[in-house]
Formats: structure tokens, C-alpha cells, sequence
């Protein structure tokens, strides 16, 4: 196929929540069709700020949860590529041979590993976290990816894979395409009025959970706080209730209608929010039917990363031998195994 390529994934560090949905996942539903897709899933990355025992020992779960997240939401899975980044060794050796050309200090200017280390609440920046990045241009170059989705923050990333691309083609030979990045916007407030839905701050629904739970999450809901009674006129602006309702409720005329009539203070909280749950419950069901339905085959996400990963892999191979070719370095190998071949057929034949 001629189909430009596309790379992005996530960290299996638990189950996707509707932030993620609306920060990245849905448009993967139009990439699918557009793009031939590699969806990592990096856990090697998870390493940069939880290389514990215990988080090694979730990978496999989480893995197939945020597979079956993204079939439920309607990812056909003979049409993209599902990889465990751990399990393709090349990623590691594309690491260190792209390395020579960042420099530390590059690494130390993006402001994203400060900002990782933070939130992980690291003193001290360790190696892997500064070479994230590096990691991450190994990710987008090994399957010579055209295009990178990511958020705005991820974006000064994919402008070093482009430094990195180009850099590599100047020094060695063209090998890489220099990937673009597709800055996809949107950050979801959470259920507790939270800048952003995260799954560590629990404010979090997840697209895995039932009925129940999201309506008991609804209910929960922060409000305008201000708002002690229903005949109180309300702020909608800024209110996550309202929020939730523009992006998953598709009946504009009830929105409209429950947005004057709360500025009126002409409506509970808890009809606002009983809607809410309704209109989200009516997003989630599809989703919990395609689940339901693959779940049903017992080991069909194993099998589709394992199959994903042997597909990367083949992919990772041919990028290899490409690379070493340009960089001379099978060159090398081939001259001592030549001479070394020829030194053990002579010591041969005078036994
Ligand atoms: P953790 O609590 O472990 O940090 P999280 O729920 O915040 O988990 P991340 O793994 O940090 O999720 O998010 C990965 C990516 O998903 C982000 O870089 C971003 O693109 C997207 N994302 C996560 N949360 C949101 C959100 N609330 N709104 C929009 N996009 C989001
Ligand atoms: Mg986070």
C-alpha cells in the first residue's frame, strides 16, 4: 500500500477514560481509514517514571485494556497495528544509534521531562527520563512514520524526531521520512472541576464503566458552587457539567434549553445532571456492546497484539538493515566475518 503512516499510542499504565477519548482516541477512528496506523503500546516509556516491580507486573493487564478501550470504541482490528513497544528489540537499538546526534543539552531545554519528573515526584531526572525522547524518535522512525498525533505539550517531541530524521539522512544516507506532528487539542475537565480528567486524580469515567457507575459519577458531579438552590441563577461558563453536555450530548435543542433555563435559575442541578448521565450512558452503550462482543472471544486482544507485534517487528527488521547499511555498520561485521571465515577454512584445511 501507498497509504502514509501513522504512529501513536499510549502507556499501559491503566484503563482510558473519556479524556482520553476526547484528546486522542476519536481520531484515531478517522485515521484508521485514512492512514496505515501503528498503535504502540509503550511500556518502555512507563519505565521513565514507574520502573517498579509492581507496575512491570500490570503491563500484560493494562495492555489489554486499553486494546479492548479502543475496539470498543470501534477500531477495527484488521486495520491497524497493535505493538508492545518492549517486545521489539530494534526500538532499543534505533535508540542508541540516533543518540549521537542530540545533545544533552537539547534534552535538558524541553520542559517536558521537568514537568514528567514533577508529576512523578522525582528530585533527580534519571537518564532514561532525559533520553525519553530519543525513545520516542525511535518509536516514530522505526516504522518510518509520516505522521504523529500527539498533544500540544508531546509537540517539541516530534520536532526532534524531524531534527533526528534529518540529521540522520544528512549524516548517512536518506532513510527516514521526517514526520509531521498533528497536534490534536481538546483537554476534558474532570468530574471534580479539575483542569484535566486523570485517572491519578480520580475524576476520572472510564469508557469501560457501566450504567451504574456513570450515573453515580454524574451525580457527583462539581457544579457551580455558588449554586445552593435551584432557583439561583447559575454559571455555565466553566461549569464541567455543561461542559460534558456540549461534548457528548447530541440533542443541542435540550442543552440549549437546560443552559437558559439554569441561567434562570428555572432548573435542579439534578435534572441537569440525571440528563447527563443519560446522554453519556447513550455514548457509552455502543461501546459496551462491541466490547461485550470481543470479550466474548476469549484471548482475541492477546492474539491481536501478538500478531501486531510479529508485524512491527518484520517492520522493525527491514528499518535495521536499512540503517546499518547507511551507517556502514554492516559493513563492518561483514569484513571481520569475511576474514574471520576465511582464517577458519585455511586453519581447515591445514588440520
Ligand atoms: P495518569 O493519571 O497516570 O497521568 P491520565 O489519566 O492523566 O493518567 P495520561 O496517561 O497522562 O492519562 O494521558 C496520556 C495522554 O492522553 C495525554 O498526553 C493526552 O494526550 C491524553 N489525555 C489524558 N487525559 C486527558 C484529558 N483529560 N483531556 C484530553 N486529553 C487527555
Ligand atoms: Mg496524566
Amino acid at each position: 500500500t501507498t497509504r502514509k503512516r501513522i504512529l501513536t499510542g499510549d502507556r499501559p499504565t491503566g484503563k482510558l477514560h473519556l479524556g482520553h477519548y476526547v484528546g486522542s482516541l476519536r481520531n484515531r477512528l478517522k485515521f484508521q481509514d485514512e492512514y496505515e496506523c501503528f498503535f504502540i503500546v509503550a511500556d518502555l516509556h512507563m519505565l521513565t517514571t514507574k520502573p517498579d516491580k509492581e507496575s512491570i507486573l500490570l503491563i500484560a493487564d493494562n495492555a489489554r485494556q486499553i486494546i479492548m478501550d479502543h475496539l470498543a470504541i470501534g477500531i477495527d482490528p484488521n486495520k491497524v497495528t497493535f505493538y508492545l513497544q518492549s517486545a521489539v528489540h530494534e526500538v532499543y537499538e534505533l535508540q542508541l544509534l540516533i543518540s549521537s546526534l542530540v545533545t544533552v543539552e537539547r534534552l535538558q531545554q524541553l520542559p517536558t521531562i521537568k514537568d514528567m519528573a514533577n508529576a512523578a515526584g522525582l528530585e533527580q531526572i534519571p537518564y532514561n527520563l532525559l533520553g525519553y525522547p530519543v525513545l520516542q524518535a525511535a518509536d516514530i522512525l522505526m516504522p518510518r512514520a509520516n505522521l504523529v498525533p500527539v498533544g500540544k505539550d508531546n509537540e517539541s517531541h516530534v520536532e526532534l524526531s524531524r531534527q533526528i530524521a534529518r540529521r540522520f539522512n544528512n549524516a548517512y544516507g536518506e532513510v527516514f521520512p521526517e514526520p509531521d506532528p498533528f497536534v490534536q487539542g481538546g483537554t476534558l475537565v474532570g468530574t471534580d472541576g479539575q483542569a484535566k480528567m486523570s485517572k491519578s486524580l480520580d475524576n476520572a469515567i472510564f469508557l469501560s464503566d457501566d450504567a451504574k457507575t456513570v450515573t453515580r459519577r454524574v451525580m457527583s458531579m462539581y457544579t457551580d458552587p455558588a449554586r445552593v438552590r435551584a432557583d439561583i441563577p447559575g454559571t455555565v461558563e466553566g461549569n464541567p457539567v455543561f461542559a460534558y453536555h456540549d461534548m457528548f450530548n447530541p440533542n443541542v435543542a435540550e442543552v440549549e434549553d437546560l443552559k437558559a433555563r439554569y441561567r434562570q435559575g428555572r432548573v435542579g442541578d439534578v435534572e441537569v445532571k440525571e440528563k447527563l448521565a443519560e446522554a453519556l450512558n447513550n455514548f457509552l452503550e455502543p461501546m459496551r456492546e462491541r466490547r461485550a462482543y470481543y470479550e466474548a472471544q476469549t484471548g482475541f486482544v492477546d492474539e491481536l497484539l501478538f500478531n501486531g507485534t510479529q508485524h512491527m517487528r518484520d517492520e522493525a527488521k527491514q528499518t535495521m538493515i536499512e540503517v546499518k547499511k547507511a551507517m556502514g555498520l554492516t559493513g563492518v561485521w561483514h569484513r571481520i566475518s569475511r576474514a574471520a571465515e576465511k582464517r577458519a577454512k585455511k586453519e581447515r584445511i591445514e588440520a
